[in-house]
């Protein structure tokens, strides 16, 4: 029999974690493998990130263009064509699998289309179209992202009760659409088909949207949804999602206390995501797994020493720019580097009109650590370059260490945030003061010049408010 192939590290998963590791690794000299069970480019370039914020621009536009009297412009009969918005939604996403197959190919990484398992810490089984594989490994890394809610009070048939998978394939938007979950990938989608023209309602069991974030973010954000006529529910928990025999989908929930019926075309769970350890057969390696996700350290690094794990399969922060920041961290760590994940800087983004986007600790949980704590706010009413955009809902917020003046946290909503927040990050990498933060010169007319008010608003040296 062939003797099998080997490599110095292998990474099982090509989403964003894992062609970053792989590449990362290969830069560093190393043999590598990448195994990939379906498309390259996992959750955020398939069903994720690329796709939903290519149709969040198709929305923004078109809440452009209806509010596009108020710059003085007449768009008259306006008409929306789904398919051609899905199918450039496809382009898009076509186009950066493209890009990354040129990047896996550049960097002499082999690519093994199969499915793995990891029966000992130095081998891994490929299940293939073709029959199986086994490798022999120094290294592995564990990439192996998440999959779609199943939740005990749904059966998901994708048709009429979807997740985020089947509600991007869809070849019509629903005349309603009832989305369960208030957190980012729930508004996001509820944005999307609201401007599309669907009936949105946005269930939520927690007392605001995004109850992940500070309270403010949640509180302004409810409001703007309101205003677009999404109706956000909140309190309010799903006990059962079923197909009626009229074939729509029927709703039972309780609301504040009270039982609640929703009759609607299509339903969307988007209440969380699930690690996808399980089908991996770690057993016998003894890595450690807590709930399905892989315990990891700040090197990415598991219990076992040459197996480590990142992205969405690890848990905590299940974003694109986390995997990918640990892909590398991972990488590094294998070469002899040492790397670790700044998990303190970490920006969370949601990319609706207006976009909201945060780092560090939200006010309630800089008072949990039982600090006293200094807030500085700068609403967009008062932003210039925010009123001749016509976006002047949002807000920035500085959270301060009141005694050391250390920024602990930012939090964001107005036109462009998401590339804004990265500043912050930056400041609290750099435990800069509020005073250092809000003395930067930021250009005028701009939305960054709202967190350098907000900067100063926390020593109330704000200028403009
Ligand atoms: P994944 O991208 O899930 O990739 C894992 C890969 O491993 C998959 O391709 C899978 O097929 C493969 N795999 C699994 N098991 C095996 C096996 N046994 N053998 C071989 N291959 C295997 N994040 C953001 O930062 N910004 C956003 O705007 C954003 N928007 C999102 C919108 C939606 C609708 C969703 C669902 C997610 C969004 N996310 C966003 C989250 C983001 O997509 C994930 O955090 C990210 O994709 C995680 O990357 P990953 O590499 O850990 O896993």
């Amino acid at each position: 029999m062939a003797k099998p192939s080997s490599y110095d590290v292998a990474v099982v998963g090509a989403g964003i974690g894992g062609y970053v590791a792989a590449i990362r690794a290969a830069q560093l000299g190393k043999k590598v493998a990448l195994i990939e069970k379906d498309k390259i480019g996992g959750t955020c370039l398939n069903r994720g990130c690329i796709p939903t914020k290519t149709l969040l621009a198709t929305a923004s536009l078109l809440y452009k263009i209806r509010r596009s009297e108020d710059f003085g412009i007449h768009a008259e009969n306006v008409k929306i064509d789904f398919g051609k918005a899905m199918a450039r939604k496809d382009a898009v996403v076509n186009r950066h699998i493209e890009g990354v197959n040129f990047l896996i190919k550049k960097n002499g990484i082999h690519l093994i289309k199969g499915e793995a398992t990891i029966p000992t810490k130095n081998q891994i089984h490929i299940r293939k179209a073709e029959g199986k594989e086994t490798i022999d490994i120094e290294n592995i890394i564990i990439a192996a992202g998440s999959g779609e809610p199943s939740p005990s009070y749904a059966r998901v048939d994708e048709e009429k009760i979807l997740t985020s998978r089947g509600i991007l394939e869809l070849k019509e938007a629903p005349e309603s659409l009832a989305v369960i979950g208030g957190s980012i990938i729930g508004i996001e989608f509820a944005e999307i088909f609201n401007a599309l023209g669907s009936k949105v309602w946005l269930l939520e069991t927690a007392a605001n949207v995004l109850p992940a974030l500070d309270k403010d973010m949640g509180r302004i954000y409810q409001r703007t949804l309101k205003k677009k006529g999404i109706e956000v529910l909140l309190n309010t928990e799903a006990k059962s999602v079923e197909v009626t025999p009229s074939g729509k989908v029927g709703i039972k929930a309780v609301s504040k206390g009270a039982p609640l019926d929703i009759e609607t075309e299509k339903a969307l769970i988007a209440d969380g995501r699930r690690p996808l350890s399980e089908a991996l057969d770690l057993e016998k390696t003894g890595v450690q797994v807590k709930d399905g996700f892989i315990v990891v350290n700040e090197q990415m690094r598991t219990s076992v020493p040459n197996i480590y794990a990142i992205g969405d399969v690890t848990g905590g922060k299940m974003f694109a720019h986390v995997a990918a920041a640990g892909g590398i961290v991972a990488a590094e760590n294998i070469a002899g580097l040492k790397s670790t994940l700044d998990y303190k800087t970490i920006p969370t983004c949601m990319y609706c009109s207006p976009e909201a986007a945060s780092v560090g600790l939200s006010e309630d949980e800089a008072k949990a650590q039982g600090r006293n704590v200094a807030v500085g706010k700068f609403p967009l009413l008062a932003s210039g370059r925010a009123s001749s955009l016509g976006e002047e809902d949002g807000f920035a917020k500085v959270v301060c260490d009141g005694e050391t003046s250390e920024v602990l946290g930012v939090h964001l909503i107005g036109p462009n945030v998401a590339e804004i927040i990265g500043e912050a990050g930056l400041a609290m990498r750099l435990e800069c003061t509020n005073e250092e933060l809000g003395s930067l010169i930021h250009a005028h007319p701009t939305i960054s010049e709202a967190l350098m008010e907000a900067a100063k608003a926390v020593s109330k040296k704000a200028i403009q408010i």
